[in-house]
């Protein structure tokens, strides 16, 4: 993966000429000079554009390949299944996972004939495959951080034919890499921390299989799911520091996950200490049991560092206590993210909020 971050990093590098500028330039235009017939790409800028292709060509690298931006990540998935289904055929989504991706199936799939099944992640390896046109899941889900083994599911998956998506999100290409693993398609909401600074929308796709990415732009650019050029160029700016900021987040995430581990006030814990081997590192979402929503509020407010807000992986901790989203879990569950705040600031915080509850 080494090797992938330093080519990412330098995917500019061998085509600089003197004076050109070191960073990726914002391109902002939605039409080309074309003159003469079309030139093959660079028509219009709903098919593509120069910034996003920058971005694209960085997470394909990452990926190992081809990869296409989407305005966000669940523009991503809408060009996933717009892509892959048609009528009578069945998804396999976990009820687990992701809310929007479910909703997304009900209201709008379903009245197309799309049949919506779903399962818990603990029960997947499970689950009969047979008849089944495409697995979506997410490991580890969020937000109680159960783990699926990717490669058993792939190998599953090729024999009953079906295709396994897989929802890279919380890991990003740097921690887990689920087509080597097996899967055949890769979705990020990079919204996450592959931007990492909770300021814009956008998803990416990627595949090994050629055919399966036409449709996937055909069904992008049809359905004006692009993503902008300046979101892109946000995108860009944040891959740069993905790997100093998540080994920042990972290791913050151990620190805290010690100091809340056999504190009283904590009910239960989810973080897996020892990474799954399909993981490179343990990640940094920390999911946390008190005894009830009043406890877990006062734990964020007495912290002055968590940030009461959804969604996760930015430059800043943040708590979301999932109960009010519907998530099944008690009232006082909170998924922590961990952010890249200064250790023992962060630790500290973290120790005077817990003794403030007992
Ligand atoms: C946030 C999220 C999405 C959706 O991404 P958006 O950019 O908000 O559309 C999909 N999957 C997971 C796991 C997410 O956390």
């Amino acid at each position: 993966m080494d090797k992938r971050i330093i080519n990412m990093l330098h995917t500019r590098t061998s085509r600089l000429q003197p004076g050109d500028s070191i960073q990726e330039p914002l391109v902002a235009t939605s039409i080309y000079h074309l003159p003469a017939e079309p030139a093959p790409d660079r028509i219009y800028g709903r098919l593509t554009n120069p910034t996003v292709q920058a971005a694209e060509e960085r997470l394909a690298v990452l990926e190992d390949a081809p990869t296409l931006l989407f305005a966000s990540g669940m523009a991503a998935y809408h060009g996933v299944f717009m892509a892959t289904l048609k009528a009578g055929d069945t998804v396999l989504l976990l009820s687990d996972g992701y809310y929007a991706v479910r909703h997304l199936m009900d209201a709008f799939l379903e009245q197309f004939d799309v049949r919506l099944q779903t399962c818990p992640a603990r029960d997947i390896s499970s689950v009969p495959l047979d008849g089944i046109k495409l697995v979506v899941i997410e490991s580890p889900t969020n937000p109680l951080l159960d783990i699926i083994d990717i490669a058993a599911l792939a190998k599953r998956s090729r024999a009953a034919g079906c295709l396994l998506a897989v929802d890279n999100t919380v890991c990003t290409a740097l921690m887990q890499q689920p087509l080597d693993l097996g899967a055949d398609i890769v979705l990020s909401a990079d919204t996450k921390a592959a931007s990492g600074h909770s300021d814009v929308l956008i998803g990416h796709v990627s595949s090994r299989d050629e055919a399966l990415m036409e449709r996937v732009h055909s069904a992008r650019t049809l359905g004006g799911g692009i993503a902008g050029p300046f979101e892109a160029w946000l995108l860009l700016r944040g891959l740069e520091t993905l790997d100093v900021r998540l080994e920042r987040m990972c290791s913050n995430a151990q620190a805290v996950h010690a100091v809340l581990d056999n504190h009283r006030a904590v009910m239960s814990l989810h973080f897996p200490i020892e990474p799954h081997p399909q993981m490179s590192r343990s990640g940094f979402l920390i999911s946390v049991n008190f005894a009830d929503q009043k406890t877990a509020e006062c734990f964020i407010e007495n912290s002055g560092v968590f940030l009461p807000a959804t969604s996760f992986g930015g430059l800043h901790s943040s708590a979301d206590r999932r109960q009010r989203w519907g998530d099944e879990v008690d009232a006082g569950f909170l998924r922590l993210s961990i952010g890249c705040e200064p250790r023992e600031q962060l630790v500290s915080a973290v120790q005077k909020a817990l003794d403030s509850l007992t």
